[in-house]
């Protein structure tokens, strides 16, 4: 199983069962608390619930932060339809990893958030989609599932106590666009993966047009600590509105890369230096991308940050998905550009113009001046097109195309310019082929 060796400095709530031996075991869950939580919730109104998700400040880890209590507020109980609980496990947000490791060494607690967020909302199905490369992990948790049906915690009237509960595995085929949530539920529907037009959001008419509460993994496994320790003790963990902890994937150029849980506000020096042992090859910090390729790059200078939802923001970036990317000062910015830029392209699902185009747009322009052969006006119009995106397409793709790379181009023009050949003597038209 992957995990890398805790960290004295980690606090470890979610990933507090990994390296015991067998944590993926219904047993081991139970022996260490497992459905704790769950059985609290099965005592409490549904009202409760919400109530004490809302305590506890979580905040979707998924990427845009979105109060999870608030979220699941949101699902009208008193709907007629069937209502459903839907996980995105569907982790393709380059340098994010942290899904991964939830759901390889504790697939149980991921159930158990699933569960308590039924019992929430009154759903009786509940859907875990997850991205086809996770392959071996699908095993792992249909195992899980399998156990949980065993000992009662799934399937019909769950514990004695009436609730129904059913979980399915549902494999996407690899696009990082049904990461998305209304891509999502159109691929779960088995239609393609674009976006919906919202509103109605899915809290409303989710997965067949029914109220769904719909979260990322880390999301659904912190709900089991904050039901079995209560709202208040997960709330202090962190910073005000920014509950509990989070998982870091911390890569690039770090001494000892690895997903790290750290309480929310956790200064982002601190985790290069003391958490990842600082700069390999005793280097300078250049850069960092502090969420994800989607999130705005911080210069060295800009990274003595808070890391919580509001204070990355307040730096000009976002905390994303906690995939924290390192680099040193041998980094070439331009390539690093059009590596993002190639993703973005690849991954456009073509549905709206400012998105198809201008990601083609962008990554042809910017290979242009990583070969050496762009235009003075080139540096400038990456940044045009950038800006022309941004707040125009249907799902946030094309503003995580655009936004890093306006960052880039801002922050290290003298890089960009560096690329341009020495002599340019006639500016030609910008023929983009
Ligand atoms: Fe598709 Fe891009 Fe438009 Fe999103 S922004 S709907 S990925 S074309």
């Amino acid at each position: 199983m992957l995990y890398n060796e805790p960290h004295p400095l980690e606090v470890r709530v979610l990933t507090r069962r990994f390296g015991l031996p067998n944590s993926q075991s219904i047993d081991t869950y139970l022996a260490t608390d497992g459905y704790v939580g769950f059985r609290k919730a099965l005592e409490m109104p549904p009202e409760r619930i919400i109530e004490e998700v809302k305590i506890s400040n979580l905040r979707g880890r998924g990427g845009a932060g979105f109060p999870a209590g608030l979220k699941w507020s949101f699902v009208p109980r008193e709907s007629p339809k069937p209502k459903y609980v839907v996980v995105n496990a569907d982790e393709g947000e380059p340098g994010t990893c942290k899904d991964r490791v939830l759901m390889e060494n504790d697939p149980h607690q991921l159930l158990e958030g699933m569960l308590i967020a039924a019992r929430a909302v009154g759903a009786e199905t509940g859907y875990i989609y997850i991205r086809g490369e996770y392959r071996y992990i699908i095993e792992i948790l249909d195992r899980a599932i399998e156990e949980a049906y065993a000992r009662g915690y799934l399937g019909r009237n769950i514990l004695g106590t009436g609730m129904n509960f059913d979980v399915y595995t549902h494999t996407g085929a690899g696009s990082y666009e049904c990461g998305e949530e209304s891509a999502l539920l159109e691929s779960l529907e088995g239609k393609r993966g674009q976006p919906r037009i919202r509103p109605p959001f899915p809290a409303v008419s989710g997965a067949f047009g029914c109220p769904t509460v719909l979260n990322n993994v880390e999301t659904f496994c912190a709900v089991p600590a904050i039901l079995r320790d209560g709202g208040a003790a997960f709330a202090a963990l962190g910073t005000p509105r920014n509950g509990g902890t989070r998982l870091f994937a911390l890569s690039g150029h770090v001494n000892r890369p690895g997903v790290y849980e750290l309480p929310m506000g956790f200064n982002l020096l601190r985790m290069i230096e003391e958490v990842g042992g600082g700069i390999r090859g005793g280097r300078k910090l250049k850069a960092v991308i502090p969420g994800g390729t989607s999130c705005p790059i911080l210069k060295a200078e800009e990274c003595d940050v808070a890391m919580d939802f509001d204070s990355v923001a307040k730096a000009g970036s976002m905390l994303g998905s906690g995939g924290v990317i390192v680099m040193d000062e041998t980094t070439d910015m331009v390539k690093v550009a059009v590596r993002v830029m190639r993703f973005y392209q690849h991954e456009s699902c073509g549905w709206c113009v400012p998105c198809r185009e201008g990601t083609i747009w962008l990554r042809k322009i910017l290979e242009r001046l990583d070969a050496g052969r762009g235009q003075p006006s080139d540096i400038d119009l990456v940044a045009e097109i950038s800006r022309n995106m941004l707040g125009r397409t249907f799902c946030p793709l094309g503003d995580a195309a655009a936004m890093p790379t306006i960052s880039y181009v801002q922050k290290f023009r003298e890089e960009f310019e560096a690329r341009l050949p020495k002599k340019v003597a006639v500016e030609t038209p910008l023929v983009v082929v």
